[in-house]
């Protein structure tokens, strides 16, 4: 293994189902439903396979149907209008459009700032690309709400050498919704210093008791300097689809086509004509999906409480940080590795979301995007922890 990618070692998400599986354990760790998505869904991808479109390579940005969708749903909820012949990519997931996105426009020696805990590929893209990773961190607010950004920090983060900002709003691992006001500081630091955004909403639907998921391109003079990034994974728990999408300014779109050519070249042939389909479900559709994880969140955040975490209650996502602290515990690795024998739970350490791991060692983050029964029975289960 090369020097680039050799302090990632295995993703913690296989390092953490693995030890479900062996363990028995409930998995609140790797972020997938226990539920697939829309059954109706599911037979528009059936009828794809059994109609013969997408069973042989499709076109390498993507299947028209999709593209046109992605373009329609974009404009319907935000307003924001793309070209589905020059503004949409069609990826294999939302991780291929970060990796592609990043190894198209970093040169060797930039400097990428990124919120930090952050999404556990960034960084290894990040190293792909040769380009140098400067963290900003979110940190728990003084009431212990939320994770907030600290906008000073954003700003003395970037040098001359910067050359995008990363950003992922709802936020994974912490819940955190950047609001408007935060959103717009990022755009006028984008503005002022002429930077690239790359911005992953994979969670843009996820998002709880009025808060708001607002795109980052539909702030001023972003629209022409923002990547935007999606899935068909989150919105409609198709996660092994691999399903996802860019969309950005022609020139952009283009540059990332030109990585994604080399990586995958194209993915999911038939999955594309069902996602299309799925992007032009009704609203109720939404309105339920997010109302249905709500719920879930009520139910595990309790849990979480009786059991004695301090629990910061996502706005976003559908995850949950906690800080052990309060059972007494302070380094989340260990509290991780050793918690399927103690209690039969997995859930993931924040700390390898840091590169300053010592932040992130209180913080646990558990996924509540499992059936009710099963997240009840792991909060009854984590009570005998205390
Ligand atoms: N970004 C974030 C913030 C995520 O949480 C995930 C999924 N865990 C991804 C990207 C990857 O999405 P996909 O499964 O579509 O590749
Ligand atoms: N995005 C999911 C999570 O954060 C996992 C994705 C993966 O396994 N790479 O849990």
């Amino acid at each position: 293994l090369n020097r680039r990618l050799a302090e990632f070692g295995t993703t913690i998400f296989a390092e953490m189902s693995a030890l479900a599986a062996a363990t028995g354990a409930i998995n609140l760790g790797q972020g997938f439903p226990d539920t697939d998505g829309p059954e109706e869904i599911r037979e528009a991808a059936v009828r794809a396979l059994r109609d013969g479109r997408g069973n042989q390579y499709p076109p390498g940005p993507g299947v028209p149907e999709l593209r046109t969708a992605i373009a329609g749903h974009q404009l319907r909820r935000y307003g924001l209008s793309f070209d589905p012949d020059t503004e949409v990519l069609v990826t294999a997931g939302a991780t291929e459009a970060i990796a592609a996105t990043l190894l198209a426009l970093l040169e060797p020696g930039d400097e990428v700032v990124a919120l930090e805990p952050y999404y556990d590929s960034y960084a290894a893209c990040i190293a792909m690309a040769g380009a140098t990773r400067v963290p900003v961190t979110l940190r728990p607010d003084p009431g212990q709400a939320r994770f907030r950004l600290d906008l000073d920090e954003l700003r003395a983060a970037v040098t001359g050498r910067t050359r995008l900002l990363l950003i992922n709003t709802p936020h994974n691992p912490t819940g955190t919704v950047l609001t408007h006001e935060e959103l717009t500081a990022i755009a006028e630091l984008a503005v002022e210093r002429d930077l690239l955004v790359v911005t992953d909403e994979v969670y843009e639907h996820l998002v709880f008791d009025g808060a708001e998921h607002v795109p980052l391109a539909t702030l001023p003079g972003m629209r022409e300097r923002t990547v935007t990034i999606g899935s068909a994974g989150k919105t409609f728990s198709f996660t092994g689809w691999k399903v996802g999408w860019i969309t950005a300014a022609p020139g952009l779109v283009t540059a990332v086509r030109s990585a994604k050519q080399f990586l995958t070249y194209v993915a999911s042939g038939p999955f594309q004509y069902a996602v299309a389909e799925a992007l032009r479900l009704p609203d109720s559709y939404f309105e339920e999906f997010r109302a249905d994880m709500r719920a879930k969140r009520e139910l595990l955040a309790g849990g979480l409480e009786q059991a004695g975490f301090t629990v910061f209650r996502p706005a976003g996502t559908y995850f949950i940080t906690t800080d052990i602290r309060s059972l007494g515990e302070s380094d989340g690795f260990a509290f991780c590795r050793a918690l399927p024998e103690r209690c039969g739970v997995v859930a993931i350490p924040n700390a390898v979301f840091y590169d300053h791991r010592e932040q992130g060692a209180p913080f646990v983050r558990f996924a509540f995007c499992k059936r009710a029964s099963v997240l009840e029975e792991a909060a009854s289960r984590l009570k005998g922890l205390a």
